[in-house]
């Protein structure tokens, strides 16, 4: 067996060791490339991250290129279990560990922050501060709501009263969005550029969108790391008995699935018109807009459970009422049945695959409140079986001691009310 036979045995035999047999740095499985400046085994997309940083820059496959016995040694001492050990010692719970399915931005710099800039060893604390301290200003190139142009506004984020701001005149904030209900996701194909960020936030009972970018990775990944900084303080202040674990899903999340659709109103014989549809598997909710990039939502469907009456299936062509898309799937609801119209047969199938996800999911104490948002925190426990559909008896309620909260009925499981900071009472 030539040397380079036996090395390419012994790096195929270490890939598939646990730890080694996923991406160093975003988990996708199956690696097999490797980083041989820092003994890592990383997918085909991270390597090219890798590529790109200065001074570590040694990047192989595993199958294709030459190795020598030296590089094997080192990779069989180091490997993913110790790098992660050493790279990502302190890594705050806020910040967001990107995975393979997420944007190029996210990963790379994912990448420069854990290797290059080495913000997470511990050794490097202060690096962290420009995300964690609970202030971010900086100016980002903002989709303006008329005529989509971008324009460069001054933007703050303070975890002291919870809001995110924007100025069109330096002193004076345009909007004041409470982080309450803000969400922050990275769509760089919807919007056009690679630093793509969509912000939404829920204003009275409408979702509204913010399109914005940086020219620079670095900067937009900071400012979506303070948002999720920020979103995170919230929720510890909010639900104070709960741990990093339950409050780490609520930071920021990915939408279930994006895309057009045509949709009819409830009769059904109205025109249909084509609208921006997006799927919001944690609120349960099926939002549209007119178009991708259009700042205020039209219209959203609650999706509850099945056993609560909600369906979704594949309907027949329809050719007579105004749709140019023959592709349909019909969704049920205790209310009313929707219909809407795919292009093509694969987003058919992805949009009732999508929606039979959130539809076989049982309701959490949570979804009640995204069904009915002015009721959001006042009835639920944190634990839930209260004030929800399934109150108990009388005698076994508490009550929030929050006065705007003086209605709310929950449950003797009940810690803490949901929406509000205090500790409910008991209601003997
Ligand atoms: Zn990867």
């Amino acid at each position: 067996m030539s040397i380079q036979d036996r090395n390419k045995k012994i790096l195929m035999d270490l890939v598939q060791l646990p730890g080694n047999n996923t991406c160093a740095d975003c988990g996708a499985p199956d690696p097999d490339w490797a980083s041989c400046s820092l003994g890592v085994f990383v997918c085909l997309d991270c390597s090219g991250f890798h590529r790109s940083l200065t001074s570590m820059n040694r990047v192989k496959s595993i199958r294709l290129d030459f190795w020598d016995d030296e590089m094997v040694k080192f990779m069989k001492t180091n490997g993913n279990e110790a790098a992660k050990i050493f790279y990502e010692r302190d890594v705050p719970p806020f910040y967001y560990r990107p995975q393979q399915k997420d944007s190029a931005v996210l990963r790379d710099q994912w990448i420069k922050a854990k290797y290059e800039r080495q913000e997470f060893t511990g050794d490097n604390r202060h690096r962290q501060e420009i995300y964690s301290s609970g202030f971010y200003e900086g100016r980002l190139w903002k989709k303006a709501k008329d005529n989509g142009q971008f324009l460069k506004r001054k933007f703050t984020l303070s975890d002291s009263d919870f809001t995110l701001k924007y100025y069109t005149k330096d002193d004076l904030p345009r909007a004041i969005i409470s982080i309450k209900s803000l969400n922050a996701t990275f769509q760089p194909e919807k919007i056009g550029h690679q630093n793509g960020l969509q912000i939404m936030f829920q204003d009275a009972q409408r979702s509204q969108n913010l399109f914005v970018y940086h020219d620079s990775g670095q900067e937009i990944v900071n400012w979506f790391n303070a948002i999720r900084a920020a979103r995170f303080a919230y929720l510890k202040t909010a639900f104070p008995m709960a741990n990093d674990s339950e409050l780490s899903p609520r930071i920021t999340r990915n939408y279930l699935k994006e895309g057009y659709m045509e949709k009819t109103g409830p009769m059904q014989r109205e025109t249909f018109r084509k609208r921006w549809f997006i799927l919001d598997g944690q609120e349960r909710k099926l939002l549209y807009f007119k178009t991708k990039l259009d700042a205020v939502e039209l219209g959203a469907v609650f999706i509850g459970p099945e056993t609560l009456g909600y369906s979704a299936a594949k309907i027949a062509p329809r050719g007579t009422r105004g749709n140019r898309w023959k592709f349909g799937v019909t969704m049920e609801t205790p209310d009313r049945q929707f219909v809407f119209m795919c292009e093509r047969e694969r987003e058919q199938g992805e949009w009732l695959e999508a929606l039979k996800v959130i539809i076989s999911k049982p309701m959490l104490p949570q979804d009640y409140a995204s069904k009915n948002p002015s009721q959001a925190g006042v009835w639920l426990c944190r634990l839930g079986l209260c004030a929800c559909d399934q109150m108990v008896a009388g005698s076994n309620l508490r009550v929030c001691n929050n006065a705007l909260c003086n209605s709310a009925a929950l449950c003797i499981n009940s810690i803490t009310c949901y929406k509000f900071i205090d500790y409910i009472i008991i209601l003997y």
